[in-house]
């Protein structure tokens, strides 16, 4: 047996070094060696959109690596991957009908912003290079997407290496200060966007990335469709491509199949990933605009210099376009129903002395943790709040997401809430009995 001391996975983040070993896991459980079942009500990282016993996928899987095992698609194609293109065509909004497939959400959001420059360069921009991202967004651990991201905690220690690329506030209404009602402050929060780009010059910008409904960072922070809106004629506007970074919120996560769907708004692009194999398999994807697609299509004829030795992995494809199809209308509702559920159950919190905010859309579920709830003051990230929050939770047998805002106390601590779409009402009730008891248990110790 290998020495665990010597997986270099234990980056942790600050999380207790001895992770409970896992030996096997089913439906929305994971079951610990020493015959502990703890629930997961993080999905993995809102990965296991349904949950950990998905019916066909071992047929799937052994089908295709029967027929073929690997092939490189830049010189062949076959089934798997054309057929999970063609699903994904259809589940997407409006004309998003192009797909490239890479191995990770990160993979896919540096797809497209190489896809933004090259459709700015056959378009006759060569200059609009510049992605522009949001403050405490999360867009992945490589150096492009991690320059568009807004997460100063993951950023800093790679800061030198980043690009100089701007970003502008979150879509956070419960720390907003601007003026009026929802709309009109949602309004003025897009007009961030505008700002940036005549301060950066529009013939330079490439691209504006936002996770529609926020994740990791402040999660399931979300604004009034008016700030998608104006977003669009913005981008619109400015020949700005709107990439919508749906790789947490696609595929049910936040009540319709993709986020965007709540604001009524296409992007030019949407990256996906974590529920795309809903676990199964390292896959992502890029989908892009048919008249973004065309630029490459009918262009210079300047071939795209990207791609991945895995993209469109034929198992990889093959188990995305199995779980993909287990998507359906049913499941959703239920993903929506438990999200009701489990916000409802934890109603009591909004109330509590060290919760400022408690915010849902569908089976996203964020609880934000305050030292001062009228000035809404972070607590001292020494305090570790969202760790200990954690760390009960899960003595309590419930598998939690936890975060802190930033170094810079622009967002609190908190805890993410995103168990799988068909986890069961009984589950629903053991998640919000543990995290009631682990906030008041916290709150004890740092009152
Ligand atoms: N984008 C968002 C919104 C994410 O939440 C994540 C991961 O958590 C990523 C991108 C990066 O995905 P990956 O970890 O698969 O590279």
């Amino acid at each position: 047996m290998g020495n665990p001391e010597h997986l270099f996975y234990k980056w942790g983040g600050g999380m207790d070094p001895d992770f409970p070993r896992i030996r096997r896991a089913y439906d929305e459980f994971l079951v610990t060696e020493d015959g502990r079942e703890l629930v997961d009500a993080a999905a993995g990282a809102a990965v296991v959109n349904l949950g950990h016993s998905v019916p066909g996928v071992a047929d799937v899987a052994g089908g295709q690596l029967d027929e073929v095992s690997y092939l490189s698609l830049s010189h062949f194609s076959h089934d798997a991957p054309e057929e999970l293109a063609e699903s994904l065509a259809t589940a997407a909004p409006g004309d998003l009908n192009a797909a490239f497939f890479v191995n990770s959400g990160s993979e896919a959001n540096e797809m497209a912003f190489k896809l933004a420059r090259t459709y700015h360069r056959e378009t006759g921009n060569p200059h609009k290079n510049t992605i522009i991202g949001r403050w405490q967004s999360y867009h992945g651990a490589t150096l492009g997407a991690l320059s568009a991201t807004g997460n100063t905690t993951r950023r800093s220690e790679y800061e030198p290496m980043l690009h100089g690329w701007p970003h502008v506030p979150p879509a956070y209404p419960y720390r907003w200060s601007y003026d009026g009602t929802r709309e009109e402050q949602a309004i003025a929060a897009a007009r961030e966007l505008e700002t940036t780009i005549k301060q950066e010059g529009p013939e330079t910008v490439a691209a504006f990335v936002a996770e529609p409904v926020s994740g990791a960072s402040i999660p399931a922070a979300h604004p009034h469709p008016a700030y998608y809106e104006e977003i669009r004629r913005i981008c619109d506007e400015y020949d700005v491509l709107f990439i919508a970074d749906e790789v947490m919120t696609g595929f049910g996560r936040t009540g319709p199949m993709f986020a965007m769907e709540r604001f009524d708004v296409v992007p030019d692009m949407m990256t996906l990933g974590k529920g795309l194999s809903g676990g199964y398999a390292p896959i992502s994807a890029t989908l892009v605009r048919d008249d973004v697609a065309a630029e490459f299509e009918n262009g210079s004829g300047q071939s795209f210099a990207h791609g991945h030795t895995f993209g469109g992995n034929p198992l990889s494809a093959a188990i995305a376009a199995h779980v993909v199809d287990q998507y359906t209308d049913a499941v959703l509702e239920t993903g929506r129903q438990r999200g009701e559920q489990l916000v409802s159950e934890l109603a009591s919190l909004r109330e509590h002395p060290i919760v400022g905010d408690v915010r849902h859309a569908g089976a996203m579920i964020g609880i934000e943790f305050v030292a001062d709830r009228d000035t809404k003051t972070p607590f001292d990230p020494d305090l570790n709040v969202n760790k200990r929050v954690y760390d009960r939770a899960l003595e309590q047998g419930v598998y939690t997401y936890p975060g802190s805002g930033s170094v810079d106390g622009i967002a609190g601590d908190h805890l993410m809430l995103t168990p799988p779409l068909t986890i069961s009402e009984e589950s629903i009730e053991r998640v919000a009995d543990a995290v009631i008891d682990a906030v008041e248990h916290v709150a004890e110790t740092v009152a």
